[in-house]
């Protein structure tokens, strides 16, 4: 593929060698020219007649067509998930709905590899990432929802626990699968049917997990997948017969949403947009913290809701961690999503490319100093070279806004108290990072720190058995874990 040189930086690189390309079998994953909808346990074409195209952001080849679902088609799908719950998903034996959980799990490990690619190429996420992270999570969540189906009156003793119905699941591009997994496998545990709309972006591994659903011979219409983009949203948030609603992505379409659901008796939880701070105090690992600070915000490109936007470095330290972190970023590789050695892969889209390069050229002209190692990137497809900012300040929109792309605003402070105020002060609290030697530290910032998620010494771990969730602008309610369930049932 033809480079192009992108800028040169005065940080000497720390790689003098080439890597030989490594790059993962594209054909594993068998591409069909259109999907249409999935409603009822069946493949159909959608009503509305419309289809959109979706592209490939590493290479903008078209992969295929997906069914661009109308008012009709969300009509049909809430209709057979309405069947679905009425004729037997909700009385089903708890421990046999479980078993579809872990059939479905164990069929996601099956054919990782495959949905791995499909990520990669649809969403341009490195291989790396989607393999050994989306992947593996994606078939915990199933395994560990389907632990608690036959246990749900253990979680909540003296209570008595029932499904609500059908949810409707509308789920962003940066974790497609993953998401998808947060979202259904809670649902289906607690004896829901769902209607779950992908993003428009990156829909190739929701219609395969369709394929699952007929693999794992799910009962037609538990599942039921709408593809579209916010037009096919807004029908399924109006709809009059669901009775729960989980969103996932920009806190402006969260605000748009809650008020359409105002007065009405759906159930709803909304998880969207962060700014996380990253807080590194002077008796830090700081080796272990750059590692820590680089995976926070260049990990998936920085399409993360909760990656570590803000670095706060306490001042004593600022120049020696910036030398590392500098020389660090010129070690990051750039490109092919599909090649193994591929540290930050293609933006997930035009118009996410054009937000983020609007962004950092605000933090120019507000007056940040910007850095960026030397890069080359591919000439086609949808690139940005790992940014950092220095001479920050909190007013600055790159220090307000989410980028959602490998953009690092950097900030420093002298003491614990001024490193809780900044990392406070934005409209988000999702997540955050504290880096120091002391333990008692540690618990001082957890407790003073307005965010739903604090990594201590690691940053943007995941797990099933964990909840996560926000404050503020970063919405309510909570995923995984047993607080995960809870959104998903109403007590007797
Ligand atoms: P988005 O809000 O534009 O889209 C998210 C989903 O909502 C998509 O499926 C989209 O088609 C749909 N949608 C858009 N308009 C709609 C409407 N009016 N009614 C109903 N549905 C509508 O966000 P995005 O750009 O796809 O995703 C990025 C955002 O998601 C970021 O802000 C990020 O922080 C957030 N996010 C949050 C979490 C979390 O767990 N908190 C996780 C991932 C992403």
């Amino acid at each position: 593929m033809a480079q192009v040189e992108k800028r040169t930086a005065s940080v000497p690189a720390l790689l003098e060698w080439e890597y030989a390309p490594a790059p993962e079998a594209r054909d594993i994953v068998q591409i069909r020219e259109r999907y249409g909808l999935f409603v009822g346990g069946e493949e159909v074409e959608p009503r509305s007649g419309e289809w959109f195209e979706s592209i490939s952001p590493s290479t903008e080849e078209i992969l295929f067509e997906a069914a661009l679902a109308g008012a009709e088609d969300v009509e049909l799908a809430v209709s057979a998930a309405r069947g679905a719950f009425d004729n037997g998903w909700a009385k089903l034996a708890p421990a046999e709905r479980a078993k579809y959980l872990y059939r479905i799990a164990r069929i996601i490990q099956e054919r990782s590899r495959e949905l791995a690619v499909a990520e990669s190429l649809d969403g341009g996420k490195p291989i790396r990432e989607s393999r050994d992270v989306d992947l593996p999570l994606a078939a915990a969540h199933f395994f560990y929802y389907a632990g608690w189906a036959d246990k749900l009156e253990y979680a909540y003793p003296n209570r008595t626990p029932r499904p609500l119905g059908v949810a409707a699941q509308i789920i962003p591009w940066n974790f497609p699968l993953l998401m998808l997994s947060w979202k259904i496998a809670p649902a289906l545990a607690c004896g829901n049917t769902v209607v779950l709309k992908p993003a428009e972006t990156t829909p190739l591994t929701a219609l395969l997990f369709a394929d699952i659903c007929r693999q794992a011979e799910l009962p037609p219409g538990v599942v039921n997948i709408v593809t579209g983009d916010g037009t096919t949203g807004g029908h399924l948030v109006r709809h009059g017969g669901i009775d729960k609603l989980a969103f996932t992505g920009s806190t402006e379409v969260g605000k748009l949403i809650m008020r359409e659901l105002a007065g009405r008796d759906v159930r709803l939880t909304l998880e969207l947009g962060g700014k996380a701070a990253n807080i590194v105090f002077d008796d830090a690992a700081l080796d272990q913290a750059v590692e820590g600070i680089v995976n926070g915000i260049y990990f998936n490109q920085g399409h993360v809701c909760c990656a570590g936007s803000r670095l706060l470095v306490q001042e004593s330290i600022y120049e020696p961690l910036l030398e590392k972190l500098k020389r660090r970023l010129s070690t990051l590789r750039v490109g092919d999503p599909l090649d193994k050695n591929t540290d930050v892969g293609a933006i997930n889209s035009k118009a996410q490319l054009d937000r983020i390069t609007e962004l950092v050229a605000s933090g120019e002209a507000e007056g940040a100093e910007m850095y960026q190692p030397d890069c080359r990137l591919p000439e086609r497809g949808y690139w940005f070279v790992p940014t950092l900012f220095t001479n920050v300040a909190q007013s600055h929109r790159i220090a307000q806004e989410e980028i959602f792309g490998p953009v690092l605003s950097v900030l420093t402070f002298r003491t614990p108290e001024e490193a809780v105020e900044k990392a406070n002060n934005t409209p988000y609290g999702l997540s955050a990072g504290v880096w120091t030697e002391k333990g008692s530290r540690i618990l001082w910032m957890v407790e003073r720190l307005r965010a739903g998620v604090v990594w201590a010494n690691t940053f943007n771990r995941f797990d099933p058995t964990s909840p996560f969730g926000g404050y503020k602008e970063s919405g309510f309610g909570r995923e995984g874990g047993r607080h995960g369930l809870a959104p998903y049932l109403r007590f007797e």
